[in-house]
């Protein structure tokens, strides 16, 4: 059985005609950047966020930098981010000369640890960067008081969870992304909403950082040949918004899908001992960017080893601590070994996910990973 990682063509197939007229009038009309396609995308993802600011650009690290930038970050100033996540969220504060802090994360939600956040803050400390790893929420509300008691800013990494609800404790719902003063997210061809080449957004709910933001994304100009900061070439281009406008009414139905094969998977794995399947947070929806299992036996390797040699993708997300990463050990300060990130590093594995899995294909998945267990 031919098993994808990730399925982007079944999809794209789907909804062909829709894209293939609409790249073609782009191609007709040759607005190729910021024509009419991206703004139409940008009041389309803005009405399904309910955010008063999209702002469309490059790519989903990109749109981090441009957030820091926006929020006038300088050189020392520390920004606090998980340990276990992936080098983006880290590599743009280390680019702009600010200090990424690292801290533990929660062993059953992946996500950053609010007491570790408490406890890094110090007098430089400007901003927190909560990454939405998997699909899953962080702990927003208790992040969103931690930094008002500070008076830090709020960055979401929102690049695995678009289309997730952060649930309030009131029952209030809100979408991940347009919760903390700015929100990040990509369009990488595999993420939950993707596109066919590089794309992302940032997100506010600001008047003047929204108008800040558009700047810095477009050298620092409102008004062409007037630059009023020092900005940078951050586009979507229009071919992109295209794609991304003929996906998202769909994003919805893509996420059910994705957490209907999550919910397969957690009936499959319930018996098997040595898994365990990904906790799901009362305050959050969980929109399965990844299905990650733990696998505490200290057999994660053994079962990778299985599943290539049976031709089932997987993969290690993520593999290395970003105190360990060569690159971030001159940023690591004192952080050497949290216990939490540590150990995920050693057991995470993620399968198959995506919105054109068939239950065949589950259940050859699943068969094979039971196997391994009981061999
Ligand atoms: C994909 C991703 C990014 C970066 O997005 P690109 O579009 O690849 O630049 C940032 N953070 C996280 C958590 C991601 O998964």
């Amino acid at each position: 059985m031919q098993i994808q990682l990730v399925d982007v063509h079944t999809q794209y197939l789907k909804i062909k005609d829709e894209i293939d007229s609409g790249i073609q009038e782009v191609l007709d009309t040759t607005a190729f950047i910021n024509g009419p396609r991206v703004k139409r995308f940008q009041k389309e993802l803005e009405a399904y966020l309910g955010v008063k600011h999209v702002i469309p650009c490059a790519n989903g690290t990109d749109a981090l930098q441009i957030a820091m930038m926006g929020l006038g970050l300088k050189p020392g100033d520390e920004v606090i981010v998980p340990a276990f996540t992936y080098v983006a969220t880290a590599e743009v504060i280390a680019l702009l000369g600010l200090t990424p802090v690292m801290v533990d994360v929660d062993l059953d939600t992946f996500n950053v640890n609010t007491e570790s956040v408490a406890a890094a803050i110090t007098s430089r400390t400007r901003a927190i960067v909560p990454v939405h790893l998997y699909g899953q929420s962080a702990d927003m509300e208790a992040i969103m008081n931690i930094a008002s008691a500070h008076e830090l800013y709020v960055i979401e990494d929102n690049a695995q969870a678009i289309g997730a609800d952060y649930i309030y404790k009131n029952g209030e719902r809100a979408k991940t992304g347009t919760i903390g003063h700015i929100g990040c997210t990509s369009f990488y061809p595999s993420k939950n909403l993707g596109c066919y080449g590089d794309g992302g957004a940032i997100m506010t709910q600001d008047d003047e950082l929204g108008d800040v933001l558009h700047k810095i994304a477009n050298h620092g100009q409102s008004v062409r040949y007037y630059h009023d900061l020092v900005g940078c070439n951050s586009r979507l281009d229009s071919i992109q918004a295209v794609v991304l406008s003929a996906k998202l009414p769909h994003l919805d139905e893509y996420c059910d899908a994705r957490r209907k094969a999550a919910d397969y998977y957690d009936a499959a794995f319930a018996e098997v001992p040595a898994l365990i399947t990904p906790y799901r947070a009362p305050y959050s929806t969980h929109v399965f960017h990844q299905y990650t299992l733990r696998v505490t036996d200290g057999q994660r390797e053994a079962l990778k080893s299985y599943l290539d040699e049976h031709r089932i993708p997987n993969m290690i997300y993520y593999p290395v601590p970003l105190y360990k990463q060569k690159a971030f050990a001159p940023y690591a300060g004192s952080t050497t070994y949290l216990p939490n990130t540590e150990l995920l590093c050693k057991e995470v594995i993620s399968l198959p996910m995506h919105t054109e899995l068939d239950e065949k294909q589950l259940e050859y998945i699943s068969r094979h990973v039971i196997s391994f267990f009981r061999k």
